[in-house]
């Protein structure tokens, strides 16, 4: 067996995948309050679920069927089904767009923090990956990020709103990027457009290297099923559907996504409990003396300081997850918290207190302590 092992070395994997960076999210004990990743904190759609009680055993045994799918997604948009691809979630896609676009040696602009999983898609391609950090504010840096735009870049991605800031980029701001580099895909990740409202999905067609992705894993609360879309320039779209397994997005997804498109109603509701819990918690924050930045999204980012861990570490003793974002860059000491539904976040706010309090944790222990950006104190 050890033989084995040691002849298997001889083999290798291509330079890049050495040398990309991994992700590692917690993949397992999550078994509490999940107000870590960002997902829908309570359920789906009732119709989703009365659509998945109908499937049947036999329809586990077809291969998914995408087309008939995608054609009601796109009319769902206002779109043509050649603009549309689905796909296994939006990092299916993000993964999809790299290979599609991207050769070694092109350059591919993120700005930072954000993502992680365009990072590892990047890399995967090329050497080529550009970040423009954002500063403490955490605005979308435009001036910068315009001026890193080169001849050879091949492929820009923002999220708007961004994670896990929840900043956005202004709808002039993306068309600007579009026209400063008619050479390369713009893709605009709205996997949090519902708690925003802004979209860039209107200009698909009328920007010719503008993509949209969006992801059915946050309003929608599919996160399990593994479902989102691109949607674009057809001949874009063409590309990358020549990349990805025609079987890609399985059929129980396939088959309750009509559903959650259609009910608007419990869109419209998750969508507003979100937003009245993201006030709830920026104010319960005010009051605790932790700095946190406007959010479009459904999180907030805290400044906690340097006993970032402690705090993700009492509050897990206390049945609620949160996410210690200080790996990322610029956000050292920084945790995120997800919005849920009005009892998730009164729980959470609770826990909050609570473990704060156990701390004995004082707002001079933030970052903001020492010393604030112009837009921090216009963001206060
Ligand atoms: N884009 C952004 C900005 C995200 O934050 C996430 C998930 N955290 C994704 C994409 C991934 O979405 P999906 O579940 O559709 O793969």
């Amino acid at each position: 067996m050890s033989a084995l092992i040691e002849q298997t070395k001889t083999v290798q994997p291509r330079k890049a995948v050495l040398a990309m960076p991994e992700y590692h999210p917690p993949l397992a004990g999550r078994d509490a309050l999940r107000l870590d990743f960002n997902e829908n904190t309570f359920a789906p759609s009732p119709s989703v679920l009365r659509k998945l009680r109908q499937l049947t055993s036999e329809g586990l045994t077809i291969y998914p069927e995408r087309e008939p799918v995608e054609h009601i997604t796109a009319t769902h948009f206002g779109l043509d089904s050649d603009q549309i691809l689905l796909t296994n979630g939006v990092d299916e896609a993000i993964h999809l767009a790299c290979c599609a676009f991207l050769d070694e040696g092109d350059e591919a602009l993120i700005c930072t923090p954000t993502f992680f999983m365009y990072d590892v898609s990047i890399s995967l391609m090329t050497s080529g990956l550009k970040r423009v950090q954002s500063d403490d504010s955490f605005r979308f840096p435009f001036d910068r990020f315009i001026a890193a735009i080169t001849p050879q870049t091949k492929l820009i991605i923002v999220a708007s709103p961004n994670n896990p800031t929840g900043a956005t980029a202004s709808r002039e701001q993306l068309l600007a990027i579009a026209a400063a580099a008619p050479q390369a895909v713009l893709m605009v990740d709205e996997a949090y457009f519902h708690f925003h409202g802004e979209t860039a999905i209107e200009d698909v067609g009328k920007i010719p290297n503008l993509i949209v992705a969006r992801t059915f894993s946050k309003a929608y609360g599919l996160a399990n099923l593994r479902i989102g879309m691109l949607a674009g320039n057809a001949r874009l779209i063409s590309f990358i559907r020549k990349v990805s397994s025609p079987y890609n997005v399985n059929g129980v997804a396939l088959a309750v996504l009509p559903d959650a498109l259609a009910d608007r109603t419990y869109i419209d509701w998750y969508v507003d409990q979100v937003r009245v819990g993201r006030e709830r918690i920026f104010e319960a924050l005010r009051e605790l003396g932790v700095r946190t930045w406007p959010s479009a999204a459904n999180f907030v980012l805290m400044d906690i300081g340097p006993r970032h861990k402690e705090l993700c570490a009492i509050m897990r003793e206390h049945g609620v997850l949160l996410r210690d974002r200080s790996a990322d860059p610029g956000c050292e000491g920084y945790v995120r918290i997800t919005v849920g539904v009005d009892h998730h976040v009164t729980t959470g706010i609770a826990a909050l207190k609570w473990s704060l309090a156990k701390m004995g944790w004082k707002p001079a222990e933030s970052r903001s302590s020492e010393g604030k950006s112009e837009g921090e104190r216009e963001y206060e």
